[in-house]
């Protein structure tokens, strides 16, 4: 079966894992600050906090912005689960914006719409999770103005998009959010096993963030509340959680990021590849935003006049690793149980029912694609 993604892991990642494994630390050691710093070099801003994977990033986030109880959180449908479940997980309401049928991101128009409702009926999001789906960032300056305007807080989740750009400006560098979060799963950009971190220019919020995914434990002075009693000392000050990465996770991802130029020119090669390859087959290539540049963590294309289950199925019997994102989140029996329905995000569940995710990743070689390419042809007759 040709993946729809997977991880590409080279001498010198073994060698980093290795080296932690023969060292006093597996975890709690050198290698989690090392790459906290080496993220926050590359995507250019003043604090990475690494967790154990982007769902506790995306819980650490809402519990550090304050979300709790009788607010809300507002993110797009066409996400996976945990985008929405970590306003849940602070006993907050989710609520969904439909998404822009070009680029498959929550609609800026639709967000806009919806907020002039509910600043009349007093309803106003806490935060709003914007997803930059398959890698390809939303428009952040404009998500911006309108959360000045109507004073909610704003969590970009790149877990498809680490190395990709808004505006020339790196993703991760939270030029127009508190807070980025990534995930580090062995599909996405870069791999530490399991792992996620936040990233902000917040400095309050970055070391609320540390403390909240280790027990709520500190033992910095300045941070107790009251006198230390000794070198053993500390004080847990809030309810925190176990959410730490491990320094064998931390040294994968740090020598993973060395390696994330590779992996986006191999994908954005290949997405260019599929662009001219597919031409000229009844479906709809995935539309790229001038003004931005996708990391390319998925490649979805909707069929046109084909039913997707028998394509589904005839390319997956034919080793082709195709998949689908995403379900829509409030169509799932967790979130219906919660209100929502059919007919809720109309412009999400058209697209969902024509998605089509083909592999993409940075080992897929040439002649796997023709493969793609051929028995997608073939299914598309
Ligand atoms: C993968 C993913 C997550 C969750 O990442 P984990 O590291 O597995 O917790 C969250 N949001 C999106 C959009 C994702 O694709």
């Amino acid at each position: 079966m040709i993946p729809y993604g997977r991880q590409d892991i080279d001498a010198d990642d073994i060698a980093a894992v290795e080296a932690v494994l023969r060292s006093d630390f597996l975890t709690q050691g050198p290698a989690v600050p090392a790459f906290e710093q080496a993220l926050a070099q590359r995507v250019g801003v003043p604090h990475a906090v690494a967790v154990s994977s982007a769902t506790a990033a995306l819980h650490l986030s809402c519990l550090a912005l304050g979300l709790g109880p009788g607010d809300a959180l507002w993110t797009s449908p066409n996400t996976f689960v945990a985008s929405a479940n970590c306003a849940r997980y602070c006993g907050a309401d989710v609520d969904f914006v439909d998404i822009d049928p070009r680029t498959y991101n929550l609609s800026v128009e639709r967000l806009a719409e919806r907020l002039v409702r509910a600043e009349r009926e007093r309803r106003l999001p806490k935060i709003v999770v914007v997803v930059h789906f398959a890698g390809q960032p939303a428009p952040m300056a404009e998500i911006a103005a309108l959360a000045q305007h109507y004073g909610f807080r704003v969590i970009e989740d790149a877990a498809h998009a680490l190395g990709a750009e808004d505006q020339q400006r790196a993703i991760g560098a939270c030029t127009y959010s508190d807070a980025t979060i990534l995930s580090f799963h062995p599909v996405k950009i870069i791999t530490s096993g399991e792992g996620g971190a936040i990233t902000t220019r917040d400095t309050v919020l970055a070391e609320r963030l540390s403390q909240l995914r280790s027990h709520g434990i500190t033992r910095d002075p300045q941070q107790m509340q009251g006198v230390s009693d000794g070198p053993w000392y500390y004080e847990q000050t809030a309810l925190g959680f176990h959410y730490r990465l491990t320094d064998l996770q931390a040294a994968l991802g740090r020598s993973q990021l060395c390696r994330l130029d590779g992996f986006l020119a191999r994908r954005r090669e290949l997405a260019a590849r599929y662009d001219r390859l597919l031409d000229g087959l009844p479906l709809l290539r995935p539309w790229q935003d001038p003004q931005r540049r996708s990391a390319w963590h998925l490649y979805v294309v909707q069929l046109l006049r084909h039913p997707r289950p028998a394509v589904f199925e005839q390319l997956r019997a034919a080793g082709i690793g195709v998949n689908v994102h995403y379900i829509p989140v409030h169509l799932q029996p967790y979130y219906r149980a919660l209100g929502f329905g059919p007919g809720d995000f109309p412009d999400a569940e058209a697209y969902y029912a024509r998605a089509l995710t083909l592999p993409l990743h940075p080992r897929l070689s040439d002649a796997e694609q023709d493969r793609v390419v051929a028995a997608l042809a073939g299914a598309l007759p």
